[in-house]
């Protein structure tokens, strides 16, 4: 027998065997997952509310981060889905349904479950999405909005930097955790009025130079809710590379209507 077809078979069986001591939620409605998929079930996976941004050079988001780091030339920017709850997107044909589709469950998964596993599969999505895009294809670093030092270690991992590492996989690009760094701690930008949001990261950051040549670098975060965090990383960056270096950003989820 092919040893790759047995390989799989182990798998399915092992996972079969978990499935009936825990099974395996669908992380946006919650129902029971089949073996063979994967953190979404098959009807939440169809739907999936993708922003098809990484193909478009102007699109909403990139408006609005254009907007807020005032540059000479147009940045690109691009989320893999849009953050939105809402019964419509469930097909009410469905009867068997545990929950409404609910898409921002699963960056909380990753961010405050240590769902790396569901982190990673989606990341992997965002990056393919990017690789086939010519504008990201000549991206050479890319980095992640960094937490705080204390929040970092009080959590044990950047939700950032597990979607940042493998987006760099999938561009063929560096991956440089390092370059940028919170060098005050700010408070949490979801409890905040969206004036107060941008004096909240506003310095927040700082960077150190870049190893080696960078033309293209592309900062990773999990969310683009009004876009202060990613600009004033995107500020941050900006003193330690050339003039003539593209800084985009990307996200899994942009979140619509938020300001
Ligand atoms: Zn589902």
């Amino acid at each position: 027998m092919d040893p790759r077809i047995s390989r799989i078979d182990l798998k399915t069986a092992l996972r079969s065997v978990a499935d009936l001591a825990a099974p395996r939620l669908c992380l946006s409605c919650g129902r029971k997952l089949l073996i063979y998929e994967r953190h979404l079930c098959i009807p939440c996976r169809a739907d999936i509310p993708f922003t098809h941004y990484a193909s478009r050079t102007r699109n909403p988001m990139a408006d609005i981060y254009n907007a807020l780091i005032e540059a000479d030339r147009y940045q690109y920017a691009a989320a893999l889905f849009f953050f939105r709850s809402d019964s419509d997107s469930v097909d009410s044909e469905a009867e068997d349904y545990s929950g409404e589709a609910d898409y921002t469950a699963i960056t909380k998964a990753l961010k405050y479950h240590a769902n790396f596993g569901a982190g990673r599969y989606f990341a992997d999505m965002l990056g393919s999405e990017l690789a086939r895009a010519l504008h990201f294809a000549d991206v050479d670093l890319v980095t992640c909005v960094p937490l705080h030092p204390l929040r970092r270690y009080r959590r044990g991992y950047n939700q950032a930097e597990i979607i940042a590492r493998r987006v760099a996989l999938a561009l063929g690009a560096r991956f440089d955790g390092r370059l940028l760094r919170r060098v005050r701690r700010t408070r949490s930008q979801a409890s905040l009025a969206p004036a107060a949001k941008a004096a909240n990261v506003s310095g927040a950051f700082s960077a150190r130079p870049a190893s080696g040549s960078v033309r293209h670098l592309l900062i990773v975060d999990d969310v683009f809710t009004t876009g202060n965090t990613l600009a004033a990383c995107t500020v941050a960056a900006r003193t330690v590379l050339p003039p003539s270096c593209r800084i985009s950003v990307a996200t899994l989820a942009f979140v619509e209507n938020n300001y």
